[in-house]
């Protein structure tokens, strides 16, 4: 189908006047490949955005979604239950470490992000901790576009056009560190201490008026920043000390996207309070997210009046049983295809590949963790994000879809990726790198 005009679709962080002028236009998918409408196959380097983790259109998840949306279109979770909400629950609890046993369903990132933070304020509040509520986040954070998630992000164009943000809210300074961590592997070796201007907020703000610190574990949107060795530790060890929760957004980093296991929480071995995530939840197949929470903070919530409602809070569609559906089918082919052990055992050869673009032209920094790199190309002088930009353009008409932030370029694939695919990926980065200015 092709539309009859493109007028009415206002594009979700798109430059629209510029898309309008060429489009890129996707229309079918399959594993590791989009196809265009001009019939090119389009190896997808970025999951569609950071979700299509098991890759696309996968048979499990297609029949479950068909079966579903047959046998129960939607149902009600305000004083109402279907199976499937319960089943989902049980399996992303079972995935998540410690006693984050809870799980808060909602539709996105960006809601999951919400529905953290008020959960946070509110368990302090239900304990008698009432003055705590002043939120911590991180420059250069993404927690999606809700004002809770643009007040606790740290990233400014996200900011600035909409006013008021929340009150009482402050941020730890961003992990970049390009004079000493140019082109590490893994985790970078310097920066803990950025975790310790989390001992200067708590002084200034006093820890009895804070809730909640709230960082991604690897900035993902931002332009993937892995964090550096004995950062989250250090922030969950001062968090600890204060009596503040610790939540970690694992939307990116979630769901086998750092190797291993589900959870970077997991993989770094640091525990938060709670964990948000979305998108590789159902595969990127239907809207879902989740706030999953400590036993403690649940429990915290269960007193009163047994008719009472503890927590005012949620979606028309949370739990929506399509939703569910696809995650279930998804933690299934996650686990029959072992694909977070996939991606750990292909990590090396993925980051040897993106480190072998050091050296191109432009290339000032290479950085890699899990099945995730950025390359961050040098801003051309007063018109920043316009480089980035072409070699996102001239990837995408050679048949590669890569994510880009300014003039961070990053590649995050599904994690069935094999290493032909990997030479696709960087060999095509590499000529396009060879051919702009
Ligand atoms: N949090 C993080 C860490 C994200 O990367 C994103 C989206 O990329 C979000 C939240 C927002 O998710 P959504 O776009 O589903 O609202």
């Amino acid at each position: 189908m092709q539309p009859s005009n493109h007028d009415a679709f206002w594009m979700p962080f798109t430059a629209n006047r510029q898309f309008r002028k060429t489009p890129r236009m996707l229309v079918a998918a399959k594993d590791m490949y989009y196809t265009a409408d001009d019939g090119a196959q389009v190896l997808d380097g970025c999951a569609g955005l950071w979700c299509v983790n098991a890759g696309h259109a996968r048979p499990k998840i297609v029949e479950a979604v068909q079966k579903t949306v047959a046998q129960l279109d939607f149902a009600p979770t305000f004083q109402m239950g279907h199976p499937l909400a319960f089943e989902a629950a049980d399996r992303i609890a079972k995935l998540a470490p410690a006693d984050l046993n809870r799980v808060f369903f909602c539709n996105s990132g960006s809601e999951a992000a919400d529905t953290a933070l008020k959960i946070a304020i509110a368990y302090h509040r239900v304990r008698g901790d009432a003055a705590r509520t002043r939120l911590i986040g991180r420059e250069r954070g993404y927690h999606g576009v809700g004002f809770g998630g643009i007040s606790v992000g740290g990233i400014s164009g996200n900011r600035k056009l909409y006013g008021t943000m929340l009150g009482g809210v402050d941020h730890l300074p961003h992990t970049f560190d390009l004079s000493r961590n140019a082109f590490s592997r893994g985790l970078p070796e310097h920066g803990v201490e950025y975790a310790d201007a989390l001992e200067r907020i708590v002084a200034l703000h006093d820890p009895s008026t804070i809730a909640a610190v709230m960082v991604e574990p690897m900035a993902g949107s931002t332009g993937a920043l892995p964090p550096p060795v004995g950062y989250l530790k250090r922030l969950r060890e001062i968090c600890d000390k204060y009596g503040i929760l610790l939540i970690f957004d694992e939307v990116i980093t979630g769901f086998g996207r750092m190797g291993s296991v589900c959870f970077a929480a997991e993989k770094f071995g640091v525990t938060p309070d709670i964990i948000t995530c979305a998108k590789g939840i159902t595969n990127g197949t239907v809207p879902m997210g989740a706030a999953i929470v400590r036993d403690s903070i649940f429990d915290a919530f269960m007193h009163g009046p047994e008719n009472g409602i503890e927590l005012p809070h949620g979606y028309t569609y949370s739990a929506h049983p399509i939703a569910c559906a696809a995650s279930i089918a998804t933690l299934d082919t996650y686990a029959e295809e072992g694909l977070f052990d996939r991606a750990e055992e292909i990590a090396p050869y993925f980051e040897d590949a993106a480190h072998a673009l050091r050296g191109l032209p432009h290339v000032i920094d290479i950085r890699n963790v899990g099945l995730v790199a950025a390359v961050e190309l040098e801003p051309r002088a007063g018109a920043p994000g316009t480089r980035g930009y072409e070699v996102f353009e001239r990837a995408f008409r050679a048949g590669l879809l890569l994510r880009l932030t300014a003039d961070t370029l990053a590649i995050s694939p599904p994690l069935i990726i094999n290493r032909a695919q990997v030479d696709e990926i960087f060999g095509k980065l590499a000529s396009i790198l060879r051919s702009v200015d």
